[in-house]
């Protein structure tokens, strides 16, 4: 799975950061998310990416297969 996000649509709200603390953190400069991998999720990390995807208010992220 691959994990991409907007940053033009995030509104550095964090729930990401919140839910899946291993794949995300934000911006010290403008609070909008940053991905801590490379964007690859495998099965452990999966549920917490799917969990963040739902979660994050603007849309900003996306799972791929
Ligand atoms: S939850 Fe969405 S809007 Fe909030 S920081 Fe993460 S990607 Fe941005």
């Amino acid at each position: 799975m691959q994990i991409q996000a907007d940053t033009e649509r995030c509104v550095g709200a964090g729930m990401c950061a919140l839910t899946a603390p291993d794949l995300f953190d934000q911006s010290d400069h403008d609070g909008t998310v940053v991905l801590l991998t490379d964007g690859r999720c495998g099965r452990q990390t999966a549920d917490a990416a799917r969990a963040a995807v739902a979660n994050c208010p603007s849309g900003a992220l996306t799972l791929t297969d």
